[in-house]
């Protein structure tokens, strides 16, 4: 199957939600990273989605809707739902909801499915086209650094799916929030602040609250380029740490920074804010991976606000691997 990138023009999109409505994959640009989608409703079309990415079928895929009627149609909205739906839909969050008509093979088999509205004209244009839930993870291959680009996904999909429709580069950069409204509980940390999301619901407990476990994917490796991930915990003196271990490394090795100052050692600068750096992370891991580099250190930044969910794929990139 040759696979072509598409500009998302009124043809472009249509000629996708047709690919979707025949039982086929798209990958579409959202705000977050890009997503590889099939219509939710079909099975046969969602199956395929766990083939191309090689992703175990136990871990359950987000519904991505254009609208609120959209969620009434395929959920059981709670009252803290609905706050969030109000408050911060179209965004960067998915809520998780007891299931209406969504197939298994969608949730992994739970009765409860993950829904979010993307915060990006071209996603809403393309799902309100297709006229279904377009259920997708992010569109690379499983463990992989999220694509940002086209040609992220292009390069882990490349002859598996017919079309990517091309949004540029995504804003946020890092996968969504995840709240669970059943019981009122963070998921997964992510593009929308916990801070701001509990101004609105009040305070959320955390998975590990549960006995049981809610957020299967979690257990899984993640966002992991070739390279070897290292993560200098935050302190007054990390980059001197980090200069150090830059210095007794063996490997071809570069440091992402949020505008630091290592001499002559190889740097990523990815920008001083939290939103820079969370906007460039899984482009950087796959730009170094291209460039050869075998150690990548990466600054980390303190756990407030976006630094959370920063810190979060951070640590899941270096498998704990910290300095
Ligand atoms: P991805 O699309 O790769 O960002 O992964 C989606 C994440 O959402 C996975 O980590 C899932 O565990 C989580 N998720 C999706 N649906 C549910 C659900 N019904 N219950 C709990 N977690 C979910
Ligand atoms: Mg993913």
């Amino acid at each position: 199957m040759k696979t072509q990138i598409l500009q998302p023009n009124k043809y472009n999109l249509h000629l996708c939600a047709e690919e979707i409505r025949g039982g086929g994959l798209v990958a579409f640009p959202t705000e977050t990273v890009y997503g590889l989608g099939a219509n939710a409703l079909d099975e046969e079309a969602v199956k395929k989605i766990y083939i191309a990415k090689g992703r175990p079928s136990d871990n359950p895929l987000i519904c991505h809707v254009a609208n609120a009627e959209q969620i009434d149609r395929i959920a059981y909205v709670t009252p803290s739902a609905l706050k969030i739906i109000r408050a911060f839909m179209p965004g960067p969050v998915t809520v998780v909801l007891r299931k209406k008509n969504v197939p298994n093979v969608v949730t992994g088999g739970l009765d409860t499915v993950g829904i979010r509205m993307p915060a990006h004209e071209c996603a809403l244009d393309f799902i309100r086209e297709c006229g279904v839930p377009i259920c997708a993870p992010s569109a690379n291959t499983s463990t992989k650094p999220s694509p940002t680009r086209a040609e992220h996904v292009l390069h882990d999909l490349d002859g598996k799916i017919r079309y990517i429709l091309d949004g540029g580069q995504c804003g946020v950069g890092l996968e969504s929030t995840i709240i669970d409204c059943e019981n009122n509980l963070l998921l997964r940390k992510g593009g929308l602040e916990i801070e701001k999301i509990e101004s609105v619901i009040g305070k959320l407990g955390s998975v590990s609250d549960s006995p049981v476990p809610l957020c299967p994917g979690m257990k899984y490796k993640h966002y992991s380029p070739d390279a070897e991930v290292i993560l200098a915990l935050p302190s007054l003196n990390m980059r001197d740490r980090i200069r150090q271990f830059y210095d007794k490394s063996p490997q071809k090795t570069v440091i992402i920074t949020r505008g630091g100052d290592y001499g002559d050692r190889n740097v990523f600068d990815v920008g001083r804010s939290l939103n820079d750096y969370a906007h460039m992370l899984f482009d950087a891991f796959r730009t170094l991976d291209e460039q050869g580099f075998e150690r990548i250190i990466c600054e980390g930044v303190p756990e407030a606000e976006l630094g959370a969910a920063l810190m979060n794929r951070l640590l899941k990139a270096s498998g704990g691997k910290t300095i």
